[in-house]
């Protein structure tokens, strides 16, 4: 299994930003792992450009699930893959909060990415008041079973575990709260979709930087990061790269 940094770069980033997409790529021709950036939409199609022939990989944030038609403000999956992404995260817990997205949604966006050929990175995660109340695994199942379509395989799909409380916090779980989670998600993604998600790589993200991200990399079933404000920088991002 090929392991992924991922850089979401959330509502951050202008023309100027591409020089650190140009920096990380000349810091890092051949990495062991595979290498993503997701900038805002607005710079897709020249991260794309700039990726292009470079071990570096593009994704999107979000799509619409329809494929074209009335819905201003919105990008399609189809879009995305036009513009050079190759992967898309959705269900971002930023997106849930500030979007009101459902599960439903996230898995009717996802079967869009697929249609696009695009791999989905599905998000998932609990707040902190319910890991205080004892129910992260039931948020969790709960979520993974509503935002995974059918069909979903190693290809197509990757998972992000995100806890809420430990995104843009400086806090993470400890390893063994980690290790509890990406466990359960591998034995429901086995249990629903069959022996091939033995190979479906499953992401941590939540304040992951160089200084913690080798220590949860060697923690079982963790197959990479989704990493927010660490990406931002080629330099910083490129010591978690080095890490996997
Ligand atoms: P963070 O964000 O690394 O800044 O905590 C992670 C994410 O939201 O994907």
């Amino acid at each position: 299994m090929r392991k992924i940094a991922a850089g979401n770069w959330k509502m951050n980033g202008t023309k100027a930003s591409l020089e650190e997409i140009r920096a990380l790529i000349g810091a890092h021709p051949a990495p062991g792992c595979e290498m993503l950036i997701c900038p805002p939409a607005t710079l897709i199609a020249a991260a794309a450009e700039a990726a292009n022939g470079s071990a570096l990989t593009i994704g999107g944030q979000d799509c619409h699930a329809a494929a074209s038609g009335a819905h201003t403000g919105d990008i399609s999956a189809a879009m995305l893959a036009d513009a050079g992404a190759s992967y898309v995260i959705l269900g971002h817990s930023e997106r849930r909060a500030d979007h009101g997205e459902t599960d439903a949604q996230i898995a009717a966006r996802a079967l869009a990415a697929r249609a696009a050929g695009l791999t989905a990175v599905i998000c998932l995660g609990e707040t902190e008041a319910e890991r205080d109340a004892g129910r992260t695994l039931d948020v969790i199942g709960a979520q993974l079973a509503g935002s995974l379509p059918e069909g979903a395989d190693a290809a197509n799909t990757v998972v992000a575990y995100e806890p809420v409380w430990a995104i843009g916090t400086g806090r993470t779980p400890g390893l063994e709260q980690i290790a509890e989670v990406h466990d359960f998600l591998r034995a429901r993604l086995i249990e629903r979709f069959g022996a091939g998600a033995r190979e479906m790589r499953l992401l941590y993200g939540g304040s992951v930087k160089a200084s913690n991200a080798g220590e949860i990399f060697a923690v079982a079933n963790v197959d990479g990061a989704l990493v927010g404000g660490a990406s931002l920088k080629a330099a910083d991002f490129g010591a978690i790269v080095a890490a996997l």
